[in-house]
């Protein structure tokens, strides 16, 4: 089965990406964690992509459409895939369709979280993540049990994302309102979108998720 997960930054892509990941064999694809992975790696693309993601932008639909096609290649996405934060545009959408096809594949269904703008920036600006073993945090909602220690893995270092501050945030939703949102009506008119109500608790929000997919085949 082949998902993808559409919602504005903050929305909970990432934490339900990983739960499916875990629950049903998929293999979690971030464009967004492919991306970091290129700035922490100090490579040209890395660091031409640090300057579009601090201003909150988009990076050119080239190079995601790049990354995804060479990642759908390998073995271990037989099973299937959970697209995270790619397609983003209706260019993207319509290139990975075009790419699927091609590799014999198609996506089987799309995943809307719906989160209201205040919501969002409140969460994206709170959370870290820890260094070691990825686990995620926030100051509000979700800290550690000990202080400073990860309740995973104990370890004592964390991250904060730097596209993570209230002024990016404000870009990022801009960005996914005009360029992203319009991916809607595209999978809506093939029959593929569910909608999913972002604000409830987590587990909630999954239980939505799994009777979505529930009718799905893939
Ligand atoms: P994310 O981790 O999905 O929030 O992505 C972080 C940043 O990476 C975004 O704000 C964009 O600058 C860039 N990015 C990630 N995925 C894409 C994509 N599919 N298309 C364009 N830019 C992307």
């Amino acid at each position: 089965m082949n998902l993808i997960l559409l919602g504005p930054p903050g929305a909970g892509k990432g934490t339900q990406a990983k739960k499916l990941t875990d629950e049903r064999g998929l293999v979690q694809l971030s464009t967004g964690d492919m991306l970091r992975a290129e700035v922490a790696s100090g490579s040209a693309l890395g660091v031409e992509a640090k300057k579009i993601m601090d201003a909150g932008q988009l990076v050119s639909d080239a190079i995601v459409i790049g990354m995804i096609d060479g990642r759908t290649d390998k073995p271990d996405t037989a099973k299937g895939v959970i697209f995270d934060g790619f397609p983003r545009t209706v260019a993207q959408a319509e290139a990975l369709d075009a790419m699927l096809a091609k590799k014999g594949k198609k996506i089987d269904a799309v995943i809307e979280l719906k989160v209201d703008d205040a919501a969002l920036i409140e969460r994206i600006s709170g959370r870290f993540t820890c260094a070691k073993c990825g686990t995620g945090y926030h100051d509000k909602f979700a800290r550690p049990k000990k202080d400073g220690i990860c309740d995973k893995c104990g370890s004592t270092e964390f991250t904060r994302r730097a596209d993570d501050n209230a002024e990016t945030v404000k870009a990022r939703l801009v960005a996914y309102r005009q360029q992203t949102a319009p991916i809607l009506p595209y999978y809506q008119a093939k029959g593929l979108l569910h909608s999913v109500d972002g604000m409830a608790a987590m587990p909630e929000v999954a239980g939505q998720i799994d009777r979505a997919l529930d009718g799905v085949k893939g």
